[in-house]
């Protein structure tokens, strides 16, 4: 340690010795975890921790359906996202107002992250924190927000405030590494019947669409889920894999999701690390255990925090590249627009709570289907266009920030113009949504008439985009009520191809 070194140290003893804060308690734990930090006292306590920090300021993402504010923390020692060879990382959490300790394990680590032995994190990090997504579900401790939509499945489509403030955030800073805290709850029914639960205290999982690129999954799952695994359970969490599913014996498990519609693969798909965490909740789905679920939360975070700061140059690195190949049209030319999970042979050791003995054990999964196999591919074409009258859809693009512009016929342009055959149904995750049967003609654009907008896939959301517009697209557009219209049996798909 050099002399300056060692003068640099006297002011942070002194800070943490004498002024360090360690009084700021977040509402909750003022409450002694009895009850959670409401929405007031949650705009009060980050006020708090802000007037207490250089690093920290505040962000006003957007409102509520009911018009509550969703702010985010911004960590930074250089004026956030100013400094370009800092890496920035976004966490948010409680999309599902009934999902607690997200929004709890978030307002413990900020008052973690300000305390002087973490400041240097931000030596290489620009770090900002969405403790609360859905106010209006929180503070009723219900699911969906106060339009009775799930916000977690309204990432694609994007109709709801709450999404719309997030990705609007996400698209000012372009965040290379998020994560989604959510927590889940195996005290159903189905598991209780099956005679154990799962009892992880923490779960954790990473990008699956097979659309994400390589590169970035394989860095995911082979590198930042060993180590926040690690990072847990040093400090006494039990932690696993993320992998929704029915009870073993009661039909499969899967690894992970992958629609692009969640807060997961919505930025995954943007050549984005991103990853969803899973608390366990309480047994009465909010306040039983909050102190340890809250704990448990912040940890996984803070353990994400500590993976990017040691391996910022590797993930700028990949994120980059990956964002100029999506940028420049040079991503991967092959969209899988349809697919299913499949076994391996592999089964899977499932750490569960047994009901009859009272005790921790182990169950097999066999029926475990941890591939994602495609079904239907697509090629990647140039762009799309839509018809100037198609309002929904140029709406659609505008929440999306899509780059667009008016189209100009080129004149060595192919135009691809897709017909619905017939449709019948395909099973995804569980869910049967529909499958069109399509025919694709192709004609000079010169032949074209009409007006039409053209959204180029040489963009960050260019895959995106064609998971969205492509009619044959599981994850598509046209799986939602509001756009099934355009999916007309034996007409003419409206929105065209450029080849
Ligand atoms: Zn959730």
């Amino acid at each position: 340690m050099t002399p300056r070194q060692i003068l640099l140290l006297i002011p942070a003893m002194f800070f943490s010795a004498v002024v360090f804060p360690q009084e700021i308690l977040t509402p909750a734990e003022k409450l002694n975890f009895e009850q959670v930090s409401s929405y007031t006292d949650l705009s009060a306590y980050i006020r708090q921790i802000d007037a207490q920090s250089d690093l920290v300021s505040i962000e006003k993402t957007g409102s509520s359906v009911k018009g509550r504010e969703i702010n985010a923390l911004l960590f930074s020692t250089s004026g956030f996202g100013r400094d370009a060879g800092k890496i920035r990382v976004l966490i948010f959490a409680q999309q599902h107002g009934n999902e607690q300790s997200g929004k709890e394990g978030a307002l413990l680590l900020a008052r973690e992250l300000i305390r002087p032995e973490n400041r240097y994190l931000f030596d290489r990090i620009d770090f900002a924190l969405i403790p609360q997504i859905n106010p209006d579900g929180s503070e009723v401790n219900k699911r969906r927000n106060a339009n009775d939509a799930d916000l977690n499945r309204n990432h694609l489509i994007l109709t709801e405030p709450e999404t719309m403030a997030l990705h609007n955030f996400f698209d000012k800073y372009r965040f290379e590494v998020t994560m989604d805290v959510h927590e889940y709850s195996p005290f159903g029914d189905d598991w209780v019947t099956a005679g154990f639960r799962k009892n992880s205290e923490v779960t954790l999982g990473t990008t699956t669409n097979l659309n994400v690129p390589e590169k970035i999954r394989m860095f995911s799952q082979n590198k930042a889920l060993p180590f926040l695994f690690n990072f847990l359970g040093n400090r006494n969490f039990s932690c696993f894999t993320y992998c929704p599913g029915d009870p073993p014996g009661n039909g499969y498990i899967r690894h992970s999701t992958f629609d692009i519609n969640d807060g997961r693969q919505s930025f995954g798909i943007q050549s984005t690390l991103s990853f969803i965490q899973e608390g366990m909740n309480g047994k009465d789905d909010y306040t039983d255990n909050l102190k340890k679920r809250a704990q448990g939360q912040m940890t996984g975070m803070r353990g994400l925090l500590e993976f990017v700061f040691l391996n910022k140059k590797e993930v700028i690195k990949i994120t980059g590249r990956e964002r100029q190949l999506l940028m420049s049209g040079k991503a991967n030319p092959v969209i899988s627009v349809q697919s299913e999970h499949i076994g391996n042979g592999q089964v899977l050791n499932l750490p569960v709570f047994s009901y009859k003995t009272g005790m921790d054990s182990m169950v097999k999964a066999t029926d475990y289907r941890p591939v994602v196999s495609s079904l239907k591919d697509v090629v990647r074409p140039t762009g799309y266009l839509i018809p100037d009258k198609l309002y929904e859809i140029m709406e659609w693009a505008g929440r999306h920030n899509f780059e667009m512009r008016e189209y100009l016929p080129g004149r060595a342009d192919v135009i691809q113009e897709y017909t619905i055959l017939k449709t019948d149904s395909i099973d995804f995750e569980g869910d049967i949504v529909l499958n069109p049967f399509v025919e694709i003609r192709e004609y000079p654009a010169v032949q074209l008439a009409g007006k039409y907008v053209f959204i180029p896939t040489a963009q960050i959301k260019g895959t995106l985009i064609a998971l969205g517009l492509e009619p044959a697209s599981m994850l598509g557009l046209v799986t939602y009520k509001r756009y099934r219209h355009l999916l007309k049996i034996g007409e003419v798909y409206p929105i065209l191809r450029i080849k």
